[in-house]
């Protein structure tokens, strides 16, 4: 039997950050105020010096400075980082997500009512 209590490979830690980044835009305010954007924007640049993979870190932040976060409400939140993890699917030759389908996956649910 596998123990799970044990350290996250990389795989894992991607799929949990992606869950936690991309429900953490669906719950952004579709109106934030100026201190809103500004620590989001913060909270995405502390973490692309953190993230503990350093070659994944170093290529967001590579990404990030030609197409910084766009922090001007959720949808737009939310969309920044579908584009930024359609980057990094594309670079490892998985499919992309369909962006139009972002709120769906993370924040309402699939229309097909799928998720309850
Ligand atoms: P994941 O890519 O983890 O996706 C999880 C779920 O998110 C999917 O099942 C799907 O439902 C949904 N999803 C997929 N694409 C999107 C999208 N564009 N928008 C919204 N939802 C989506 N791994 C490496 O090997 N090399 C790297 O350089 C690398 N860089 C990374 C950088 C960051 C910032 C992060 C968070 C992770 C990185 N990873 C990297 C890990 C990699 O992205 C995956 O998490 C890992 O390969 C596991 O993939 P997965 O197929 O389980 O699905």
């Amino acid at each position: 039997q596998k123990n799970h209590d044990c350290p996250l490979d990389k795989d894992e830690l991607g799929r949990n950050t992606w869950s936690f980044l991309h429900t953490m835009a669906a719950y952004f305010p579709e109106k934030p105020s100026i201190k809103q954007q500004t620590d989001m924007k913060s909270l995405i640049n502390i973490f692309s010096n953190f993230y503990p993979c350093e070659y994944c870190a170093s290529d967001l932040r590579t990404d990030m400075k030609d197409y910084p976060p766009d922090t001007s409400g959720q949808k737009e939140l939310s969309l920044w980082f579908c584009k930024i993890h359609n980057k990094v699917n594309k670079k490892l030759g998985k499919p992309e997500f369909d962006c139009d389908k972002v709120d769906e996956r993370w924040k309402d649910g699939w229309k097909d009512g799928s998720c309850g």
